[in-house]
Parts: structure tokens; C-alpha cells; sequence
């Protein structure tokens, strides 16, 4: 069976301990593969390699570190086929969503910061009475980089590519439960002959070598995706030693769509935000609110968009429903259906399993589910289920859907569906999350700062706040005696 390897000081090494976990493929329930079962001891090596890099890489010319992260970007796009293939498989989720939108994002990403870090500037204030405040950026050290399974090549080199970019060494983590692209992207940063130590990626469980990672005295800065409950667990060893974090949470994120909408474009992107991913990214709306003028021909319509999604083989390009990532996640995802049931929901389509065993898959697939009848403060509604469950209810006036919107501990990403240019203005100011779209979904722009509000995180992702975070500012101020 295939063995991942960890990637410490520019090598592919097999874990101290000889430990591994097992890495399934959730289309066919089947293990495909070995992940090191990484602890201190590996760490160790790590976090000796990261401290011999640092002072020369923080060193390097800016222009030089950009070349390297280009050809990163470069080399995923060479090998952008087999990188989609392998986090479908690892993760599920449809082929060609892979292909088309997280290998080429993950490209992209090195490439933003490729260039961001050559036109990334600091700032300087003059005095009248004869002086000069510049801020001094600089490099701070080792990074911890955490990501998780869901977008998993993508969400792991936002992190990392910011970070080498700022001239910081990195040690990273991607999710035990996807590790596959985290380990092809090493073997890229060798064949692109990235300066040792620069760049460390370890396997394991979040508990053990995500745990030893984001407490060690050496690593002065952690940037985490997660879940919520992960990054109150984090933060509560981190904060005590006062290190830098950025922390990018869970969301349960509302759709607001009213009478005055462009129908026929919200409806297509509605299901789509619903279900891209079988519900499993951090953005996807999961709580529909629909004004009462057309609840009822949208209740139609989008329970006829979504019975057309087809559930199958991750492989095929006519899939748009993958399988769920694993079997723990698969029987969380029922369990909150069997719990909206009990809270009175009605379950319009879907609210099961889909059995794909004569197909030679026995993996984890669900039918997408729509559900109505659920008050805003029921679990079902305030709980981060993330997959492809989604509940609508309707509204009256636009303080009630705004209201209903903002009812959640959660504050990520919204979406507002209107032709009202004044509504639209007025609602993106007062919906609470760090994202709010306007008539769109999960159009990204790289430059502006991504993140949540209230229980879905803390700091700012992408553009040059990211750089910002993986930078120290120091102010010299400098006095010059006027003598004429
Ligand atoms: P998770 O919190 O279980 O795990 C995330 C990562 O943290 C994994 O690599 C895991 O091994 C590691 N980890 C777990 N316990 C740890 C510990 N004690 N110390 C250090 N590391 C630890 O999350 P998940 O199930 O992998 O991902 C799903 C969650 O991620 C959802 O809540 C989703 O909303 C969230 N998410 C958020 C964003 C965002 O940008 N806000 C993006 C994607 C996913």
C-alpha cells in the first residue's frame, strides 16, 4: 500500500515512529493509502530545519522567493490532471470540481502572492519638525499552518504561500482526512528545488501533531482553518503565550432572497451555493430565507433543481453530488437530519442515504436535502452541520429576513438576492459576517481580506492584510537636528 511521506528539511521522510493511520477513499469506503502518524519527534526535526532556514530565506531578495513561489504555481498547473484526480479521490467530491475550480485556485494562490510580496508595501510619515516614522515589515519566524479536508490543496496554500512569501519559514499540517495533495505538493517544492527547511509538511492527527505543533515554544505564529470547537480549543493554548492567530472558522450562512430578484440567475446560483461540494464548504448557505411574495414558486422550483443534481462516482463528468468526506462526518450529517425531523422539520427532498453499492461504490453518499418548517433557534438551524442539508423558510418584511439572518452565533458569509440598489447597501452594512454577496456566490477576488465575524473566526485571510499578519511592524523613528 502507498505510504505518505512527511517533507522536512527539502526531504520525503517516513515518520520516526514507523506509525501510520489509514487514509480511505469515501466513494468506495475502501483504504487506498497510509498517512505518517507524525509526533515530537518528527516535529523536532521540523522545527530544526524551519530555525537553519529562517535567517537566510527571511534574507533572500523579495523577487527571488516570488520566483520560487511561481514555479510552484507553475508546477501545479503541469500537474493540475493528477493533483484533481487525487483529491477526489481523498476527498469524494466530483471530478471535474477539482479540476476546475480547487487545483487552479490553489495555483492561483501561489501566484497572487508571487506578485503581492514584490508590490507589498510599508509605510512612512514625516514630521514638520524634522522627522521620518517608516514601518519596518519583517519576517517573524516559524509559521504553524493548519488547514482542513474540505478544499484541501486549496485552503492549505492560502496559508503557506502568504507565509514563505513574507519570507517565514513554514510548518504545515493539511487534514489527516485529505493529505494526499498536501504530499504531491511537496514533491513539488522538490523537483522546484525550494531552499530546505523553507517549507515542512507534517501528517498526523490534529490532536497529537497539530497539538505539539501550535504549542511549541519555537512557533510564534498560528494560522488555522478549522472547526469552531478546534479553534476555541487552539486559541486557549495559544492565547496564554500570547502568539499571533489567525483563525478561520465555521459558518451557518443565510441566503436573503427576495420578490425583486433576478429569479432565474438566484435560483441557479442558489443551488449551487446550497450543494457545491455536498454542503461542505465553510461558505455555502445553509439557511435559505425566501421572501413571501415567490416562497412558494421557489419551494417548487428548488426542490426541482435540486432532485435534478445527480448523487454518483466522484469520476464521471455528468456528477454533481460526490460522496461526504468520511464515514464519522457521513453519520453526523444523518443524525442532524434524524434531529430535524424531531424538531419538526419536514423533509421536502432527499433526507437519507443514496445506496450506490451496484455501482461498486459503498461509500458515503447522501441526497441532497431541503427542509422547511424550522425555527430559526432549533439546532438544525444554529449548528454547523456542513454537508448537503439546507433548511427555507420564509419572510415578510426586510428587518424580519435580516433579523432571521443575523440569529446565529455564526457570522461568515452571507448572500443577498435583490435588484433594490438602496436594500442591497442598507443589508450589506448590517448583515453580520465578513463576506456578504451581492446577487453572486463565491466570486473571489484575491485581493480583498476574507474571513468571519462573531464565532467564525478572528483576522483576515487573503490580499495584503495576510502578509500584514505574517509580518512583524516595527516603527523606527528618526530625528534629524535642524541646523538651517
Ligand atoms: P477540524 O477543526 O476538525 O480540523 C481542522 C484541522 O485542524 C485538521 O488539520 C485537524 O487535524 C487539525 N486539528 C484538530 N484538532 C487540533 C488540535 N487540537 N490542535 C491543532 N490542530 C488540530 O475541522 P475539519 O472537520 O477538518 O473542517 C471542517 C470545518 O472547517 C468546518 O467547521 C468548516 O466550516 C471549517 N472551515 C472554515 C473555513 C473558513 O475559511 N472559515 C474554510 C473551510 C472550512
Amino acid at each position: 500500500m502507498f505510504k505518505i511521506r512527511n517533507y522536512i528539511n527539502g526531504e520525503l521522510k517516513a515518520p520516526i515512529s514507523g506509525n501510520y493511520i489509514d487514509n480511505y477513499e469515501p466513494a468506495k469506503a475502501e483504504v487506498y493509502s497510509l498517512i505518517p502518524r507524525s509526533d515530537e519527534a518528527d516535529l523536532a526535526k521540523a522545527v530544526e530545519a524551519a530555525e537553519a532556514a529562517f535567517p537566510i530565506w527571511s534574507r533572500t531578495p523579495r523577487e527571488v522567493r516570488s520566483e520560487y513561489l511561481l514555479k510552484i504555481s507553475q508546477r501545479i498547473e503541469e500537474r493540475l490532471d493528477e493533483l484533481a484526480k487525487a483529491e477526489s479521490r481523498d476527498n469524494g467530491k466530483p471530478l471535474t470540481l477539482a479540476t476546475n475550480v480547487d487545483i487552479p485556485r490553489a495555483a492561483k494562490n501561489f501566484r497572487f502572492f508571487s506578485s503581492a510580496i514584490v508590490h507589498y508595501e510599508s509605510q512612512s510619515h514625516y514630521m514638520e519638525e524634522g522627522a521620518i516614522n517608516y514601518t519596518l515589515r519583517s519576517p517573524i519566524g516559524i509559521a504553524a499552518c493548519i488547514s482542513p479536508w474540505n478544499l484541501p490543496l486549496y485552503l492549505f496554500s492560502w496559508k503557506i504561500a502568504p507565509a514563505i512569501a513574507a519570507g517565514n519559514c513554514v510548518i504545515a499540517k493539511p487534514s489527516e482526512i485529505t493529505p494526499m495533495t498536501a504530499y504531491l505538493l511537496s514533491e513539488i517544492c522538490v523537483e522546484v528545488g525550494l531552499p530546505a527547511g523553507v517549507l515542512n509538511i507534517l501528517h498526523g492527527y490534529g490532536h497529537e501533531i497539530g497539538n505539539a505543533m501550535i504549542s511549541h515554544k519555537s512557533i510564534p505564529m498560528i494560522s488555522f482553518t478549522g472547526g469552531t470547537a478546534t479553534g476555541r480549543q487552539i486559541a486557549s493554548i495559544a492565547a496564554p503565550q500570547f502568539k499571533k492567530m489567525s483563525l478561520e472558522l465555521g459558518g451557518k450562512n443565510a441566503a436573503l432572497i427576495f420578490d425583486d430578484c433576478d429569479y432565474d440567475r438566484m435560483l441557479k446560483t442558489t443551488v449551487r451555493s446550497a450543494f457545491a461540494n455536498q454542503g461542505q464548504i465553510c461558505l455555502c448557505s445553509s439557511r435559505i430565507l425566501v421572501q413571501k411574495g415567490i416562497y412558494d414558486k421557489f419551494k417548487k422550483d428548488f426542490v426541482e433543481g435540486v432532485k435534478a443534481l445527480k448523487v454518483g462516482d466522484p469520476n464521471s463528468k455528468d456528477t454533481n453530488q460526490g460522496a461526504l468526506v468520511s464515514k464519522p462526518h457521513f453519520e453526523k450529517v444523518l443524525s442532524y437530519i434524524e434531529l430535524a425531523k424531531e424538531e419538526g422539520g419536514k423533509i421536502l427532498t432527499g433526507g437519507k442515504a443514496k445506496d450506490l453499492s451496484s455501482e461498486g461504490l459503498n461509500g458515503w453518499f447522501i441526497e441532497p436535502t431541503i427542509i422547511e418548517g424550522l425555527d430559526q433557534n432549533c439546532r438544525t438551524n444554529q449548528e454547523e452541520i456542513f454537508g448537503p442539508v439546507v433548511s427555507i423558510q420564509a419572510f415578510d418584511t426586510e428587518e424580519e429576513g435580516l433579523r432571521l439572518a443575523n440569529s446565529t452565533d455564526y457570522g461568515l458569509a452571507s448572500v443577498v438576492w435583490t435588484e433594490n440598489l438602496s436594500r442591497a447597501q442598507r443589508l450589506a452594512e448590517s448583515l453580520h459576517s465578513g463576506i456578504c454577496w451581492i446577487n453572486c456566490w463565491l466570486v473571489r477576488d484575491l485581493r480583498t481580506p476574507f474571513g468571519g465575524v462573531k464565532q467564525s473566526g478572528l483576522g483576515r485571510e487573503g490580499g495584503f492584510e495576510v502578509l500584514d499578519f505574517f509580518t512583524e511592524p516595527k516603527n523606527v523613528c528618526i530625528q534629524y537636528p535642524r541646523e538651517y
